[in-house]
């Protein structure tokens, strides 16, 4: 990513910040835990109706794993044969390079008025601020982008960026904005931002989109959206310029129509999105509509580094339906800025420390997970996103990058539990040590580092016996009594689960 030294540090550092302040905003919580319910309930709806989900799902793995694993061949065949339709290709290796083709279609076109389509990829190299300070206006026309940006605010969730906002704020800013009082209602709301954006889809001078996906055998650009805004984008203005990431392809018709499924369904519950758009080439000698000019930047910016790497090479398998997203119990809890990257969520956990290749700051993201998998559940093409949390954790251990003093700890317990007499001395001085602390049988309030823990839940007492303890009494008294079983129960007497023991087979145990 073309993030800059001090975007880096804010996503690691401010992490701990950003989580407090969410967990202690109400507001963003319910209103994030609201959207999110309601997608779930709809994906789970939907996909139960379409039958079959879990087929559909290995169809769409074995899809992007052959599309990764064949990059170069299908990359080659999409952009040769986008180049055919009429359209100039550039191949940028980082955000900072994507940006300055960009700059130099504007030039050439004196543009002065950019359309923008939903785009994560643009959020990715950071357009908008480039944009801004070469003084070209660039406006976003996705409803949520716009409310987004008039908020001077950054997507919050791959498919709902305003996920965090209710009628009400929305209201506001557009009140603000038109210097007018609007009622929250949805339809009010809409017919201003409808009212105001048509005339930037007449005026623009570039229309600016993503591409959901690239079909290889044809060269089309397919997008995907709810509001119809991307058929203006990239109709109406004389120039349309698409920023891709460089893995968004599929090989074939028929292979989009499953990617599209499965997308449509994760994303919003839907059986296929509003508006599918398929773009080939800029606009053909008796056409009516379409630009006159087509432009593809294919963006790497960290993608081609994964290539080949036996754990992380499937993010890239990613089609970018936040259905990881809403399952997570932390993203739902805190919701996406709390991140402090373009991309959030599990997906954005993993994703962000590897396209930015910064352990560091970005590699604290994997600790802001529960690893309870259901990401990996949720995931349309079966990424294993708990792994590879998992995976990089090991790999900010590896490089040395955790703090002093979880190093030291950790260094503690590999000794303690490697060395029989010291773990007998821990863990029986953990007893005495804890008791201080006891309140009716839990710690409520732990000291120092343990502080956290104790925050939102109790911490249980440590039995005084250990079960080692307990075992060893318990063997001593049955030899005292004089005799024994291998289950550690006296001859005569019941086993728990097993009947009697007593060589008649009632209740059937097993006889010793
Ligand atoms: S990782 Fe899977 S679930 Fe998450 S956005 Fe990507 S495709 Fe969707």
């Amino acid at each position: 990513m073309s993030g800059t030294a001090s975007e880096k540090e804010l996503i690691g550092t401010g992490l701990k910040k950003r989580t407090e302040e969410a967990l202690t905003n109400d507001f963003l919580r319910k209103a994030v835990a609201f959207t999110t319910d309601k997608l779930k309930t709809a994906k789970l709806q939907v996909t139960d109706d379409f039958g079959h989900w879990e087929d559909w799902r290995e169809r769409g793995r074995q899809i992007r794993k052959h599309v990764v694993e064949h990059l170069d061949y299908y990359l080659t065949q999409f952009t040769d044969n986008v180049s055919k339709a009429g359209g100039h290709v550039y191949f940028c290796q980082t955000g900072d390079e994507a940006v300055k083709t960009f700059m130099e279609i504007a030039e050439k076109r004196r543009a002065k008025l950019v359309a923008k389509g939903k785009s994560m990829v643009s959020e990715e190299i950071h357009l908008n601020r480039h944009l801004e300070e070469r003084g070209i206006e660039a406006i976003e026309t996705d409803l949520g982008e716009y409310i987004l940006q008039l908020a001077k605010e950054t997507p919050s969730h791959l498919i709902i960026p305003a996920i965090h906002k209710n009628k009400q704020q929305i209201a506001d800013i557009f009140s603000e904005e038109a210097g007018e009082t609007f009622a929250p209602e949805t339809k009010v709301l809409a017919k201003y931002a409808k009212q105001r954006l048509r005339n930037y889809f007449l005026e623009a001078d570039i229309g600016l989109t993503g591409c959901n996906f690239g079909v290889a055998e044809s060269g089309a650009i397919t997008l995907v959206s709810n509001e119809g805004n991307g058929r203006m984008v990239t109709t109406l203005p004389k120039c349309h310029v698409v920023v891709m990431g460089m893995e968004r392809l599929v090989p074939t018709y028929d292979d989009l129509e499953v990617v599209l499924n499965l997308l449509a369904r994760s994303a919003t519950g839907q059986k296929l999105t509003t508006y599918t758009s398929m773009i080939t080439g800029p606009r053909r000698e008796g056409e009516l509509d379409g630009p006159e000019e087509l432009h593809l930047i294919v963006l790497d910016n960290g993608r081609s580094a994964q290539l080949g790497d036996p754990v992380f090479q499937e993010v890239l398998h990613c089609i970018r339906c936040a259905a990881c997203l809403n399952v997570c119990p932390v993203y739902r809890h805190v919701g996406g800025h709390t991140y402090g990257s373009v991309y959030s969520g599990p997906i954005g956990a993993v994703l962000t420390p590897l396209l930015q290749q910064d352990m560091k700051e970005a590699g604290q993201l994997a600790y802001a997970s529960s690893l309870c998998g259901a990401c990996h559940e949720a995931c349309p093409v079966k990424i294993p996103l708990h792994d590879m949390l998992v995976q990089l954790r090991a790999r900010k251990v590896r490089l040395g990058l955790t703090p002093l003093a979880e190093r030291a700890a950790f260094k503690t317990f590999q000794t303690m539990f490697g060395n029989v007499t010291l773990y007998k001395m821990a863990t029986k001085s953990a007893y005495y040590m804890m008791k201080p602390f006891v309140s009716k049988g839990v710690i409520k309030k732990a000291p120092g580092p343990a502080a956290g823990w104790t925050q939102s839940r109790h911490f249980p007492m440590k039995p005084k016996l250990s079960f080692r303890d307990r075992w060893d009494t318990l063997q001593q008294e049955l030899k005292q009594r004089g005799g024994r079983s291998e289950d550690g129960a006296a001859r005569g007497q019941a086993v728990p689960g097993r009947g009697k023991a007593d060589g008649s087979g009632k209740g059937g145990g097993r006889h010793e």
